[in-house]
């Protein structure tokens, strides 16, 4: 008997597995550097902190100077844990169980709920809580746990201090982009769909500058599936699918038309 619920529980365990559905990853959103546009920071890891993933950030005199969100979000902790741990930090949410925490901060900028974007202020470099002098302490989470830090996609230096020179929030400008179709010329619509009318092509392989970018119609291509089309004229657009970028989705930086 023992052995017959045995083999039971183990079909009813496959089962489970074949019918549980995967749900696929959500891409990560694009972290920048928490600092302001066009500024240097020291960023030191070490195996020993906590959690271990995290970041302490400190440049000279750095007392007071603002902190800003790595990320679009929105706030969801804005907390006061007095002399101990974070002591004034702040919580954003980016969506697909993504977090970011600035802790040890002098004061806020930012409250619950609201909406924030790159660059947006939401506090300034202070030294409450547990900590020993004033410093960022900036931490990247997945589902509450913490992952190594990357920013525009590239991984932190783990375990070390190094520069980091933040693109956060810089001005809007335009994007750059190579055609990437294996070999046919791309079309180019007079708007952002399959449904617009052909106004030309581009060669594979092409550089193209990117004015702004809007949502269209879906297109597979080289690099997934994308509603993302990309201006790259008056009146001429592609689909951000042929297009390597550097991004997964809009680019930084690059305004929405
Ligand atoms: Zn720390």
């Amino acid at each position: 008997m023992r052995k017959r619920w045995m083999s039971l529980l183990a079909t009813a365990v496959l089962v489970a597995g074949v019918l549980t559905p995967v749900s696929p990853a959500m891409a990560a959103p694009t972290f920048r550097v928490p600092f302001p546009c066009g500024q240097t920071w020291s960023g030191q890891t070490r195996s020993g902190h906590s959690p271990a993933y995290a970041i302490d950030f400190n440049r000279t005199d750095d007392v007071g100077d603002p902190v800003v969100a790595s990320a679009p979000g929105t706030v969801d902790v804005v907390t006061n844990l007095g002399n101990t741990s974070y002591g004034k930090y702040v919580r954003i949410n980016h969506g697909g169980g993504y977090t970011t925490y600035y802790a040890h901060l002098n004061g806020f900028n930012v409250s619950v709920g609201q909406t924030v974007g790159y660059g947006k202020v939401i506090g300034w470099v202070g030294s409450t809580g547990g900590s020993s002098g004033p410093h960022l302490h900036y931490e990247q989470r997945l589902n509450g746990s913490d992952i190594q830090v990357r920013f525009n996609g590239s991984l932190a230096l783990y375990w070390g201090t190094k520069n980091y020179n933040s693109g956060n929030g810089c001005s809007s400008g335009t994007g750059s982009g190579t055609v990437d179709t294996s070999g046919t010329p791309l079309t180019v619509r007079s708007g952002p769909g399959t449904g617009y009318a052909s106004v030309g092509t581009v060669a594979d392989g092409a550089k193209v500058t990117i004015a702004c970018q809007t949502s269209g119609t879906s297109v597979t291509g080289t690099y997934g599936t994308s509603t993302i089309w990309d201006r790259i004229g008056s009146g001429r657009f592609i689909a951000d699918a042929y297009v390597y970028t550097g991004h997964d989705g809009y680019i930084p930086n690059v305004p929405r038309c």
